[in-house]
């Protein structure tokens, strides 16, 4: 179907609210097509989302990666400025004495776990891949404190490697209210976002969504009569689904 004809079915469409009962009669080309008309809109609104994380190299990424677990990105950056000034290599990491390390990191939340594991991460890079960021899903799989989520936002920031879709609390979130998904699990919501959305949108998908969770579909008081998607989204203006 041309882009012509898609926007016109979901004008069609928009006339109205999308309810629930529209979810539950929908088909998957007319989810697919709802899908990416969510991304085009969310891409107007974004058009400059990328990763908030700052960082210098590719293992100082997959650092602030593994401590923004549970933290917000703000803090993670307020650790690291002076954090990757001493720490700029996988060795620089592996060497870190692990008391120093976690109160380095203290403040941002789950240290000791986050210690050990960038700690061990970064001990693992330096043997077995010569110091450098591995560059498939696979290979950093095998890191410490490293699962999908973690894994898509490093290889698609440090090398342009796209392999998934990183579903984050706001990816979660916001595919389950625009009815895209009816799973919790995050490795089953990206298998449903990846046959919803074309190859060449993963990377890019993740953050719009969470530029627009930040910004207007919050987790307790989504803006729902701001929202660009509130005529395609199930759940606008429904409480019940905010409780
Ligand atoms: S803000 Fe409201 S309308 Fe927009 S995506 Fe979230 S729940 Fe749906």
């Amino acid at each position: 179907m041309s882009r012509v004809n898609m926007t016109d079915n979901i004008k069609v469409k928009s006339r109205k609210l999308f309810t629930n009962k529209d979810l539950e009669s929908e088909d998957d080309s007319a989810k697919r097509l709802r899908a990416r008309e969510i991304l085009e809109r969310l891409q107007k609104r974004f058009p400059n989302a990328k990763i908030a994380l700052k960082y210098n190299n590719s293992i100082q990424l997959l650092v602030a990666v593994i401590l923004s677990a549970q933290c917000t990105d703000k803090k993670v950056n307020e650790v690291t400025n002076s954090l990757f000034r001493k720490y700029k290599t996988a060795r620089d990491f592996a060497s870190a004495s692990l008391a120093v390390f976690e109160r380095e990191i203290h403040s941002t939340g789950f240290f000791r776990a986050k210690a050990r594991n960038i700690i061990a991460a970064c001990k693992t890079i330096d043997s077995r891949f010569k110091g450098k960021l591995p560059k498939t899903m696979a290979e950093m799989l095998t890191l410490p404190g490293i699962a999908r989520k973690s894994a898509n936002v490093i290889l698609g920031n440090a090398y342009g490697v796209v392999e998934g879709i990183a579903v984050d609390t706001h990816v979660i979130r916001i595919s389950q209210r625009l009815g895209l998904t009816k799973f919790s699990d995050p490795v089953k919501i990206e298998r449903d976002l990846i046959e919803l959305i074309p190859q060449n949108k993963w990377f890019g998908a993740t953050y719009k969504i969470i530029e627009h969770g930040r910004n207007i579909c919050d987790a307790k008081k989504p803006k729902c009569s701001l929202c660009p998607l509130k005529d395609i989204c199930p759940s606008a203006f429904n409480l019940s689904n905010w409780e």
